[in-house]
C-alpha cells in the first residue's frame, strides 16, 4: 500500500503540472446516482439526446467504460468565469480581456471563451497521466476520459471529495466555485482513494433556481433539460420550440446565468491554463458575426472548439433569436437571406425573427 501511497503523491504532483487544480480518487464502484440518472431519463428530462438514452446502461458502472477498472480518478481544471458574474476576480480578468460580453447584442457560455478547445487540451494532459501510470504499474490499463464517455463524473467526483452538487447540478467546489472542467482517469491499479465529500454548503441559497430564465429547474438538483438554453442552443438539433426563444435572451451558445449567480463563483483566485483564458469575447459574441460567417471559414476556424457541436447552421439559427430578443434592427437585411436558403430550421426562424423585428 505504501508504493501506492507514493504513487498517489506522484501523480498529485504531476496533475498539478498539468494544471489541474484538484485531484481525487475513488474505487471503482456502481455509479453513485444511477438511479437518480434513470428516473431524469424517464421523465423525459434528457429531450433530443438520444445518445444518453441509448447508452443508459453503461452509465451503471465504469466497468463499461474501462474493463476491470479499480480505481478513478477524478480532476479538476478551472476555467475563467462569465463576465457576468458577481463579483469574481476571475471574471473581472475576463472582462479585461479585450471587450467584455456586450449587452444587447450576445453571450456564450464561459466554458467555450477559452483560446483551445478543453477536449484537446485537457486530452493531452490526461495521456500525460495515462503515461504515467503505465509506468507504475506496467500490467495495468488506464483511460483518461473528457465528457464523451458514459460516466456520471459529478457523482464520483463527489465520492473523491472534489465537492458536493449544487442545487443547480453541478459540482461546487469551495475553492473553485462551479467554473471547473472535470474530467477522468479510470485505472486498473489499486489507488488508496482520498475521503468523499458529505457535506453539502447550499443551504438557504436558492440564487441559482430563482435566477434561471426559463424555468427549467423542476426542484432543487433536479433540472429538466428541455427547458434549458444549453440545451436548446447547443444540444438540440432542429427548431427551437417557439415558447423557449423568448427567454433565450441574448444566450447565443449555452447559458451560465445559475452559475453567474452562485456565491460560490465570487472569490475565484485562480491561476488559469494560458490556454483557457478568454478569448475574443467581442466577436463570438456578436450575433452579426454569425450570421454573417460562410461555411469555409466556420470549417477552418472553429473546427477544434465547442462550436463545432452545434454546426453554422445551429449557430445561425440562435444568432436569428438572439437578434431578435435583443431587437438588432440592423440584422433584418442578412436574416432575410435565410428565407430562401433551403434550409427550413433556418427559413422558420428566419421568418419568425423577422416578424420580432418588425412588428
Ligand atoms: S444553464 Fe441557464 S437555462 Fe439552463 S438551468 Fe442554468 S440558468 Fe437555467
Ligand atoms: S446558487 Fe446557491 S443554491 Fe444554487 S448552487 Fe450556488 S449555493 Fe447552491
Amino acid at each position: 500500500m505504501i508504493v501506492n501511497e507514493l504513487a498517489v503523491r506522484s501523480l498529485r504532483e504531476l496533475s498539478s503540472r498539468l494544471g489541474f487544480a484538484q485531484l481525487g480518487i475513488v474505487g471503482a464502484r456502481d455509479s453513485p446516482n444511477f438511479d437518480r440518472f434513470c428516473e431524469w431519463l424517464d421523465r423525459g428530462y434528457s429531450g433530443s439526446m438520444r445518445y444518453l438514452e441509448d447508452r443508459r446502461e453503461a452509465y451503471r458502472h465504469p466497468d463499461y467504460v474501462l474493463e476491470n477498472c479499480k480505481s478513478i480518478i477524478m480532476l479538476a481544471m478551472p476555467y475563467a468565469a462569465h463576465p457576468r458574474t458577481q463579483s469574481s476576480k476571475r471574471a473581472s480578468l475576463a472582462q479585461g480581456n479585450k471587450a467584455a460580453a456586450t449587452v444587447g447584442s450576445g453571450t456564450i457560455a464561459a466554458y467555450a471563451a477559452g483560446r483551445r478547445d478543453y477536449h484537446d487540451l485537457i486530452h493531452e494532459r490526461l495521456s500525460e497521466i495515462v503515461t504515467a501510470l503505465n509506468r507504475m504499474f506496467p500490467n495495468t490499463r488506464s483511460r483518461g476520459v473528457v465528457d464523451t464517455a458514459p460516466l456520471l463524473e459529478r457523482g464520483f467526483a463527489q465520492l473523491a471529495g472534489l465537492g458536493w452538487i449544487g442545487k443547480n447540478t453541478l459540482l461546487l467546489n469551495r475553492e473553485l466555485g462551479s467554473y471547473f472542467f472535470l474530467s477522468a482517469v479510470l485505472t486498473q491499479a489499486d489507488l488508496p482513494a482520498t475521503p468523499a465529500w458529505d457535506s453539502d454548503h447550499c443551504g438557504t441559497c436558492r440564487a441559482c433556481l430563482d435566477a434561471c430564465p426559463t424555468d427549467a429547474f423542476v426542484e432543487p438538483h433536479v433540472m429538466n433539460a428541455t427547458r434549458c438554453i444549453s440545451y436548446w442552443t447547443i444540444e438540440h438539433r432542429g427548431a427551437i420550440e417557439e415558447s423557449m426563444r423568448e427567454g433565450i435572451g441574448d444566450w447565443l451558445f449555452g447559458c451560465d446565468a445559475c452559475q453567474t449567480v452562485c456565491p460560490w463563483n465570487r472569490k475565484l483566485e485562480f491561476d488559469l491554463e494560458q490556454d483557457l483564458e478568454p478569448d475574443a469575447w467581442s466577436e463570438k459574441v456578436d450575433c452579426m458575426f454569425w450570421l454573417q460567417l460562410d461555411e469555409a471559414t466556420f470549417r477552418a476556424r472553429f473546427r477544434h472548439t465547442p462550436f463545432w457541436r452545434t454546426r453554422l447552421a445551429g449557430m445561425q439559427r440562435n444568432a436569428m433569436i438572439v437578434a431578435a430578443n435583443t431587437r438588432r434592427n440592423e440584422a433584418i437585411s442578412v436574416i432575410r437571406r435565410f428565407l430562401g436558403c433551403g434550409d427550413a430550421v433556418l427559413e422558420e426562424t428566419a421568418r419568425w425573427s423577422l416578424e420580432q423585428l418588425t412588428e
